[in-house]
């Protein structure tokens, strides 16, 4: 049994998530992603840690900021997708869609997730049973499309729909609440995700984070998952459209929202 990683989820910028991830017995610490130096920074002094790994999931600024200063700071190893690494700095490894890699003994497989950007990677440990899923899928939502298509990002959240249920689920951003007030308006009578949309909202007014999920959660719950549900397809009036319509149109309802 590999030794289970400690996991720190805390909030960089104005609504990211910065995660940092400890082996206690080897002492391998992974940022997912770099949004800011300084709160980063200062978990890392606290706990003194020393980051060895960057896990890049995408090129945005709001991902990769801290990439450089970090990499000096540390001599850590970054690592992110091949068909962005023109865009991601300090990069050292490039991975892409069916990848598997070790980062201090932890199995990591990168699963391609286009449609936020075009090169996007979320990446799986599944003996930790976590996935880094930045801006593809979030709690109640999915990432805005800006360099892909609505097919691809309804496949890209199909794959990781398929994952095992008990998956934990980090993202890139704290959109929950809104998320959930779209999401009600889509899929009114799911008294799951009623109940969930007004948990979100005493999280949020306790100052608390709604992440992680999982991806039992989400498909129980998020709109963008279901576009096969039929309560959803009645109440958009598409029932005999395909998923991916279904899909399409949910979005381009959200982008209005
Ligand atoms: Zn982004
Ligand atoms: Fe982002």
């Amino acid at each position: 049994m590999a030794t289970k990683l400690k996991v720190f989820q805390f909030p960089a910028r104005e609504d990211n998530y910065a995660v940092i991830l400890h082996d206690p017995e080897n002492g391998t610490t992974i940022s997912i992603d770099a949004p800011e130096h300084e709160p980063i920074a200062d978990v890392l002094a606290d706990k003194r840690y020393s980051l060895t790994h960057i896990l890049t999931t995408h090129h945005h600024p709001d991902h990769v900021e801290a990439n450089a200063v970090l990499k000096g700071e540390h001599d850590c190893t970054i690592i992110g997708p091949e068909a962005e690494a023109d865009r991601i700095p300090g990069i050292d490894n490039a991975v892409k869609d069916g990848d598997a890699f070790e980062v201090g003994g932890h199995r990591v497989e990168v699963i391609a997730t286009p449609g936020h950007t075009l090169g996007q990677i979320a990446y799986h440990f599944p003996d930790q049973k976590l996935l880094f899923a930045a801006d593809a899928l979030f709690a109640l939502g999915c990432g805005r499309i800006f360099e892909g298509t609505p097919r691809q990002m309804h496949e890209s959240l199909q794959r990781l729909a398929a994952l095992p249920e008990d998956t934990k689920v980090y993202a890139g951003h704290e959109y929950t609440l809104s998320n959930a007030k779209f999401a009600v308006t889509i899929d009114p009578n799911n008294e799951e995700l009623t109940a969930r949309a007004r948990e979100i909202e005493q999280l949020r007014d306790d100052g608390k984070p709604t992440l992680p999920t999982t991806i039992a959660k989400e498909k129980a719950t998020n709109p963008f998952l279901r576009p096969h549900d039929p309560a959803i397809r009645a109440n958009l009036g598409m029932e005999s459209a395909s998923d991916e319509e279904v899909f399409t149109e949910i979005r381009a309802r959200k982008d209005r929202a």
